[in-house]
């Protein structure tokens, strides 16, 4: 391949990842680090987007602050299990050991072509999932980092879930949990059932 073609091949790799994550309704700086394509450049694409039909007009773009609180994670039974589902595949591709999930700088093409496998796989498993694109890349880094957050096998079950750094016993998984909350249960079925007859 002639370099000429290489950097075509880049540059359209880098334009299909920008709109894979704009679908996604990720943030700028998200995209740029992942893409590096420039601000006004996503602004553009972003545009030509939107501007594509009424599907894409649904896309908005994400305002104000980043999600900073690793407690939304643990909220409630079911909120741990949709975080340990994720959490789950992004262990079985390999990004919580990625170099990218710790360094800004690592975070190229793969890395976000990567991380949109493993969303687009928890939104195909989990159809009314709660977690947005933006709060599963600060799940990902705060697993990577370890410090509040990280993935454990339940002392119960042995199934991975995320665990609570700072709690000092060492927890059991969200599914262990509703066992014995049959509220939680009762719930989640609920969810399942309005998801399945949604003249409910
Ligand atoms: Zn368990």
């Amino acid at each position: 391949m002639r370099v000429t073609d290489h950097r075509y091949s880049r540059d359209l790799e880098r334009h299909h990842l920008a709109l894979r994550m704009i679908r996604h309704e990720a943030r700028t700086c998200t995209i740029r680090l992942c893409t590096t394509l420039t601000d006004d450049r996503i602004r553009k694409l972003y545009r030509s987007y939107v501007s594509a039909g009424p599907a894409a007009q649904a896309v908005r773009r994400k305002r104000g602050k980043s999600p900073r609180r690793t407690a939304y994670f643990l909220r409630n039974a079911s909120a741990h299990l949709e975080a340990s589902l994720l959490a789950g595949l992004f262990a079985a591709v390999g990004l919580i050991e990625d170099e990218g999930a710790r360094n800004p700088a690592q975070r190229g093409i793969e890395f976000g072509a990567l991380f949109c496998d493993a969303f687009e796989t928890y939104q195909s498993l989990w159809r009314s999932g709660h977690l947005s694109f933006e709060h599963a890349w600060f799940l990902l880094m705060a697993l990577a980092s370890g410090e509040d957050l990280q993935v454990d096998g339940c002392p119960e079950c042995g199934g991975a879930f995320v665990r609570d750094t700072l709690s000092l016993s060492p927890g059991r998984c969200p599914l262990c949990r509703m066992k014995t909350d049959t509220r939680g249960v009762r719930r989640l079925l609920a969810e399942r059932r309005n998801l399945a007859d949604p003249r409910s």
